[in-house]
């Protein structure tokens, strides 16, 4: 096994891009898959789909999709190819819901295993002293919370949209308007089963097998398939208070977010999103949102400018209306915001957290959906996030409508630091996420050339300018790249990288490790 005997250093791991979409099978494995006894199946024909995802720009066909009904299906797979060894070329990916960007949960001639078909365990909400839920990795988010609201509770750390499966967000990090407080979905969690590269069923936590619990959380699937969570749960409220707001001026939108994640008693949910030169927007609110002055929202223009929009959440029981409200007032009472643009709504939480998949169901019937995205997500100090609006917002945005951006800050300090997942080394910082959709045949702010060239720019500004920024959901085309992302990281990422799939089988298309040959 090449990589056991190597040093962890770059050299003996380096990796050229350009080698990966090709690996070719010198053994007759398909033949030799079809024998492996499993619970599940193995597809080898209409496996199209796995070679596409929500990114919609990268199209790895695999060699076979891998159905399984049990944890063994997967770990007898692991096995299988491990014991074929370098010869093979042979790659495993975990598919979750396919909703990665650039190709990550994809196999180039490899397996792909299709998450979702696992079944096991069945859904358990365990409510005792600290609650939990334990699923299947390929569990969907939007099944856990239906079930957990069973019990009266929920799990605490969302993100924004809930039909991605627990083994992809815990993959990445799993960051919502809730992260400031909980952390990210992966700080929620008290107990993993994973399988390792070699095939081994491992049971992991923060006491247990610590080293893969912390290796695997944030790891973006290269030490293990998560076939099994805990994540833990606390009470469900029923409803939620849901606010927007409007802001001229950046300096004061962000002092506002910032007081507001510091603050002990605050809202539950606190995000934000820029708007640039976009028409009527308190007019397109208006079908789920009332605004507090009818008369002056409607006389508010928003076209031709830069509009930053505060949204925060609070969460109740319906005996608690009146405090509540009391709440509210007093918070917003708080903030700087330009008092006409005010609007309000309350809803159930089934409403609020899966409120993307309306805007999904519209797009969809508009054919909108299954477009190419081509979305930049950065992680930004809070030192530097003056200087980072007012180069982008200001600058390279100019004439750009096309997509939400959200922005919002995150507080460290009630993260876990022992995981792989790369922030900016401030306490607080900002997720920025620009998500346009590439219309396939348009021009100007819609195509995908336009809006790459557009990442571009502001991925080099950053480089040169700001070098504290990170990229989340990240992805490189050379291993130099990865080092420089993982910084003092790297080291220990490599180590964790031998120890547990020392012939790189796991996760290619996040094209850090090359498939050992
Ligand atoms: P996939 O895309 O299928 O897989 C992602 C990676 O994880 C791949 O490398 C894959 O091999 C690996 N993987 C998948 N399953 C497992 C497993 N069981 N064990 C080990 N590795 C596995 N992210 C946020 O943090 N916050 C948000 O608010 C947010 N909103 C989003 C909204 C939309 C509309 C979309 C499309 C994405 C959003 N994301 C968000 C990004 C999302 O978290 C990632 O794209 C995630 O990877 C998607 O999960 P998935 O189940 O589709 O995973």
């Amino acid at each position: 096994v090449l990589l056991l005997s190597c040093t962890p250093d770059s050299t003996n791991l380096s990796y050229d891009s350009s080698s990966q979409e090709s690996s070719p099978l010198s053994v007759p494995s398909k033949p030799l898959l079809r024998t492996l006894p499993l619970d599940g199946h193995f597809n080898f024909e209409d496996i199209q789909y796995a070679a596409k995802d929500f990114g919609g720009r990268y199209h790895n066909l695999p060699f076979a999709v891998l159905h399984p009904k049990s944890v063994s299906d997967i770990s007898s797979t692991i096995k299988y190819v491990f014991k074929l060894g370098s010869a093979s070329g042979l790659t495993v990916a975990a598919r979750g819901h396919g909703h990665s960007l650039q190709g990550q949960s994809q196999a180039p001639n490899g397996v792909v295993i299709h998450m979702e078909s696992l079944r096991q365990p069945k859904m358990r909400v365990h409510n005792g002293g600290s609650p939990y839920v334990d699923v299947s990795g390929g569990e969907l988010w939007i099944n856990i919370l239906h079930e957990t609201l069973k019990y009266g509770l929920a799990p605490k750390s969302w993100t924004d949209y809930l039909h991605l499966t627990v083994g992809g967000t815990l993959s990445n990090a799993g960051i919502g308007g809730q992260a400031f407080r909980h952390g990210p979905q992966i700080d929620n969690i008290y107990e993993l089963e994973v399988i390792t590269g070699k095939g081994e069923v491992i049971t992991c936590s923060g006491k247990q097998n610590a080293d893969l619990f912390h290796a695997v959380l944030g790891g973006l699937g290269q030490f293990g398939i998560i076939t099994r969570a805990k994540i833990s749960l606390g009470p469900a409220p029923e409803r939620v208070k849901w606010i927007r707001m409007l802001y001229h001026d950046f300096s004061m939108f962000s002092r506002d977010q910032e007081h507001l994640i510091s603050r002990k008693i605050t809202f539950d949910y606190i995000e934000g999103f820029v708007n640039i030169n976009k028409t009527g927007i308190l007019h397109k609110w208006r079908s789920s949102f009332t605004p507090s002055d009818p008369l002056q929202a409607s006389l508010f223009k928003s076209e031709g400018k830069v509009l930053y929009c505060l949204e925060v959440a609070l969460y109740f029981n319906p005996h608690e209306s009146n405090v509540i409200s009391k709440r509210v007032n007093e918070l917003l009472s708080e903030l700087g915001y330009i008092r006409s643009t005010l609007v309000m709504s309350e809803v159930s939480l089934v409403e609020f957290l899966d409120r993307v998949h309306l805007s999904e169901m519209k797009l969809r019937a508009k054919g909108l959906w299954d477009v190419p995205h081509p979305w930049l997500n950065l992680l930004v100090p809070k030192r530097k996030i003056g200087d980072f609006a007012k180069e982008v917002f200001g600058n390279i945005l100019t004439d750009n409508s096309n997509g939400p951006i959200l922005i919002y800050p995150l507080n460290k300090s009630k993260w876990n630091n022992k995981t792989f997942l790369v922030t900016p080394d401030e306490d607080i910082f900002y997720m920025v996420a620009f998500l346009p959709s590439a219309m396939p045949s348009a021009s100007g702010t819609e195509s995908l050339e336009r809006i790459l060239a557009q990442n571009e720019r502001i991925k080099s500004f950053c480089s040169t300018m700001l070098p504290e920024v990170k990229q989340y959901l990240s992805h490189y085309s050379t291993q130099e790249e990865w080092q420089s992302h993982f910084g003092p990281q790297w080291e220990v990422f490599v180590q964790r990288k031998l120890e547990y799939d020392p012939l790189a089988i796991l996760a290619p298309g996040q094209r850090i490790f090359p498939r050992t040959s």
